[in-house]
């Protein structure tokens, strides 16, 4: 027995499940509009309703693909070299993820700005990469984001549906003979009732969508468009664009298909009222099925070439008798069902190249002949290409002029580069390695797919030796940056002021040479595999010199091509970097902190060594010695300064204090000592040679090593209080501002920085 629970529940269950058909009904229903409504939204949103494929495309990939940065705008050299972000058309919600580099973002949305323009309509559209490049993934996406798009209110586009009031054309012909059973005739609509015997006739209207997907608007007569659109838009401004833009010549030069135009005339003739016939013409959505082939079809190399003509003996046979006039054919094409839609080619080979001809006869005619009828085609053609099947269009002329092509190269971006090893591995695969290394990984990868010729870099750079401590002779560390949109603080002002507009404009062309070789996608991650899994490394955490070791150990089995110098200068650059993280790190201007050493030192200078005094100033208790006076003047004079020009500077200054800043500033004038002379003299003196000789003082000071090699244990305790905060200052900076994820990894770097001993080369 079921109790009365369980009834209830089941009843539920099936009421929800009624509410969920009605509502699927309801929107199917709100799908369709009558003609009227139709020409409202027409009023009120004119940009939406009227767009072709071209039209559609572009607004489709500027609502997944928002505006980037160029981190030069504010130059007057900039080239809107934008940094776009990518994620929502080709990652987010894709079964497979493709990853787009900044070079390839950019000419991706450069080359979607055209078809605004309405001059790319009579093209191929062919994406060329080099086995690896994810060129499949990229279309994938593509594709499976422009069906996304089309159910959504901003991607909606109407195409024209037929719902033939039954009642007023006068009821199905075969239905009534059928009714009053007289079969045995041969006249042809004797004939069709017999055929006809067993449909399951509509009541109200017979409703069918135009196979060609015409837009509604087309079945206004063309020669009244102009004035009916005239009238109909009061959007003065969309009216301009509407008028004269070539965007939008289609909407007065195209026509209907055959299939509609034969409707509307039998309609006419049947009915005399035009107005009668457009209330039989509704607005569909349309909803683009690549499943289905509704709207986007792609053809793989080995699929046959499929039936030219396609129909529907049934809906055929109730449009001749409902209009009776079997003139109609309600037949069409394959390419009729991609027309305002996307036909793709999966790579141009075996069959596919058979179809690229066929498609280029079509769209150099604007037509598709079945059998008698024309089709006229308005369809976005899109392949994808492995460089060495282009051979079977290149040589072909005509081709020319008819295809643009753009590069799929292999990543460039190493951060790109990275950013597929995090989501192909693990988010968190950057965390075993130090800062910074997981990213020189990529660059060797990326320096295999570079062009060692950069012409527009070597016109930029005349003399690239000054710069032989952080590049390689080829500066592709350097392309590299530019690459991403950096310009390297390196890099010596004139050579900044250099990097003018047509240099970027060269190098970013010049980038098209770029990445058609070397190590693909594919093999990068198994490379990146091979080096994460041995991990029987010393260290916590993975540096620089076991990416070293690795490639230079590895070079012969991996085939890695890559100029001799290149590992090395990689290795130099990377040192020079933590050599700045490092200085800034142990002094970074903190301005606190400087004044309250010159306080403390202004304080000392009036006692003895080895007094011990409490400074109100600072409420520091100063051990007066003769450490606590070098690592101050230190400071202050640098580091090559002797211990008597220290002592010198220090009776110096405390002249100075008693004669003129105690006396004069601070009694006479009221001033406070901060605001003294001689303590600004003295804090300038400070943050200049501060970052330079940020680790002047520590150079040879072996407890500095065992302090940072002790840090974080009670030994560290034993050290003095100086010493103990500017490694404590160090480490900490290191961790936030730096990125080391924890201590430990701060302290890795750090001795690696005094073991290698770079203090003194950088
Ligand atoms: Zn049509």
């Amino acid at each position: 027995m079921e109790t009365f629970l369980e009834i209830q529940s089941k009843a539920k269950r099936l009421e929800s499940l009624i509410n969920l058909s009605n509502n699927i009904r309801e929107k199917e229903k709100r799908d369709i509009l009558v003609f009227n409504d139709y020409l409202y939204l027409a009023v009120t949103n004119p940009q939406i309703v009227f767009r072709d494929i071209f039209q559609l495309y572009h607004d489709m990939v500027h609502h997944y693909v928002s505006e980037g940065q160029d981190e030069f705008i504010n130059d007057n050299e900039h080239i809107g070299f934008y940094n776009y972000e990518t994620r929502d058309l080709f990652r987010n919600d894709c079964d497979e993820p493709f990853f787009a580099d900044r070079l390839f973002a950019y000419r991706f949305m450069n080359m979607t700005r055209n078809f605004r323009k309405g001059t790319q309509n009579k093209r191929i559209y062919i994406f060329e990469g080099p086995p690896g490049s994810g060129k499949s993934t990229f279309l994938n996406n593509l594709l499976h984001k422009f069906e996304e798009y089309s159910r959504t209110p901003a991607g909606a586009t109407y195409i024209t549906y037929w719902k033939l009031d039954i009642e007023k054309l006068g009821g199905f012909q075969s239905k009534e003979i059928q009714k009053i059973k007289t079969l045995s005739h041969k006249s042809p609509l004797e004939k069709r009732a017999k055929q006809s015997q067993n449909f399951d006739f509509p009541e109200k209207y017979l409703e069918f969508s135009c196979p060609n997907n015409d837009n509604p608007i087309l079945q206004i007569p063309k020669n009244y468009r102009k004035q009916f659109l005239d009238e109909l838009i009061r959007d003065e401004s969309f009216k301009e664009q509407l008028f004269n833009d070539k965007q939008y010549e289609w909407v007065f030069r195209d026509i209907p298909c055959a299939i509609c135009s034969s409707i509307q005339k039998t309609l006419l003739d049947r009915l005399s009222d035009p107005l009668e016939v457009f209330s039989m013409i509704n607005a569909k959505t349309n909803h683009f099925t690549r499943q289905l082939g509704e709207g986007i079809s792609v053809f793989n190399p080995g699929d046959t070439n499929i039936e030219q003509t396609l129909s529907n003996p049934t809906l055929q046979q109730m449009i001749s008798d409902l209009l009776r006039n079997d003139e109609i054919k309600y037949t069409y094409s394959y390419m009729a069902k991609t027309n305002n839609g996307i036909l793709a080619l999966m790579d141009i080979k075996e069959h596919n190249v058979d179809r690229l001809k066929a498609y280029h006869g079509i769209i150099s005619d604007g037509v598709h002949k079945v059998e008698l009828t024309e089709e006229y085609i308005r369809t976005l053609f899109i392949g994808i290409v492995n460089p060495e099947d282009k051979i079977h269009y290149e040589q072909v002329q005509s081709f020319q002029d008819r295809i643009i092509s753009m590069k799929i190269p292999y990543v460039l971006d190493y951060n790109t580069e990275v950013m597929i090893y995090k989501s192909k591995f693990n988010e968190n695969i950057t965390n075993s390695f130090l800062p910074g290394v997981i990213e020189n990984f990529a660059k060797i990868i990326i320096a295999s797919r570079l062009d060692i010729e950069s012409p527009a870099i070597k016109r930029w750079i005349s003399k690239p030796e000054k710069y032989s401590k952080y590049i390689d002779k080829n500066m592709l560390l350097l392309k590299m940056e530019v690459y991403i949109g950096i310009l390297p603080e390196w890099l010596s002002e004139e050579d900044k002021k250099k990097f003018d507009r047509q240099t970027r404009i060269d190098i970013i062309s010049n980038s098209e040479n770029d990445g058609h070789k070397g190590i693909s996608g594919r093999k990068s991650l198994s490379v990146f595999n091979d080096f994460c899994s041995p991990s029987q490394r010393p260290n916590k955490y993975i540096t620089m010199e076991d990416v070293k070791e690795y490639f230079i150990h590895n070079k012969e089995e991996l085939q890695i091509d890559i100029p001799q110098d290149f590992i090395d200068k990689l290795v130099d650059l990377y040192d020079y970097d933590v050599m700045q993280e490092i200085k800034e790190s142990i002094f970074f201007y903190n301005e606190e902190h400087i004044e309250r050493d010159i306080l403390n030192y202004l304080f000392a200078i009036n006692f003895e060594i080895g007094d011990s005094k409490f400074n109100n100033s600072t409420s520091d208790n100063v051990e007066i010695t003769e450490e606590f006076y070098e690592n101050i003047e230190r400071r202050l004079l640098g580091e090559s300064s002797t211990p008597t020009t220290r002592k010198s500077f220090r009776k110096e200054t405390q002249s100075e204090y008693v004669s003129v800043t105690l006396t004069q500033e601070l009694g006479l004038e009221n001033k406070s000592i901060k605001e003294s002379k001689l303590f600004k003299n003295l804090f300038v003196k400070y943050t200049r040679n501060l970052k330079e000789n940020a680790l002047a003082p520590y150079l040879d000071n072996d407890n500095f090593r065992r302090a940072i090699l002790q840090y974080g244990t009670s030994s560290f305790n034993t050290f003095d209080e100086r010493l103990k905060r500017d490694v404590t200052l160090l480490i900490n900076n290191l961790v936030n501002k730096f990125n080391y994820k924890c201590p430990e990894a701060a302290q890795q770097i750090c001795i690696y920085v005094l073991d290698k001993g770079i203090v003194k080369k950088y």
